[in-house]
């Protein structure tokens, strides 16, 4: 049975509660870095050209909102699993760091930890390290992060990798980080 528009608005709300309610440190982690992941910007790099990736669905929290603007490219256009065919969604922030916190997307939500699947295929939520020109403190020093924040975290990553899309991302994301042979700490 097809899942409706509402009802899928509904799940992603449901994540992005659940997620309200915790917070990888106690304190303004913003003030530690001049809220550097979301306005970095320097000749070569500018965080408005970053773009948010969303996940299925995700898409509908944005058709009516001043602090974002939603796009899509085409799947063929980029690097992305087979399985996503079509339009790939994201947006971009029009006014960081200020933004519409009630509706931000579960990839910055859940940063700095990103889903992980190792070779057999067992799941763990890792610090991202990605390539970004910019270091956040909390990875660079191993801040610890609380533990309801890991908890929530590992538990809404393991209900969204159920979506075989998500799962299909998540697995060719690790697979690339295996390739690049990128070191990771593992945090659960
Ligand atoms: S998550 Fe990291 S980079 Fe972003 S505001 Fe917090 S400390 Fe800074
Ligand atoms: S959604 Fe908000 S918190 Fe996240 S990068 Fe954009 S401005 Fe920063």
């Amino acid at each position: 049975m097809e899942i409706t528009a509402d009802e899928m608005k509904k799940t992603i709300r449901k994540i992005y509660d659940r997620l309200d309610k915790v917070s990888p440190v106690d304190f303004d982690c913003g003030k530690l870095c001049g809220e550097i992941c979301c306005v970095y910007d320097a000749d070569d790099y500018h965080n408005e050209d970053l773009a948010l990736y969303l996940l299925p669905g995700e898409e509908l929290m944005y058709e009516d909102s001043d602090s974002y603007k939603l796009y899509y490219i085409d799947s063929s256009e980029i690097k992305y699993p087979h399985s996503w065919k079509g339009q790939i969604y994201l947006v971009k922030c029009i006014n960081p760091p200020k933004c519409d916190r009630s509706i931000r997307p579960i990839q910055c939500r859940t940063f700095p930890l990103i889903p992980h699947l190792n070779k057999k295929g067992e799941f763990h939520l890792i610090f991202d390290e990605s390539e970004f020109p910019y270091k956040c403190p909390i990875v660079q020093n191993h801040i610890k992060l609380n533990d309801d924040f890991i908890q929530v975290t590992y538990e809404i990553w393991s209900i969204l990798i159920a979506n075989p899309l998500v799962y299909d991302l998540v697995d060719m994301d690790s697979r690339m980080r295996d390739n690049r042979k990128t070191d990771y700490e593992i945090i659960i």
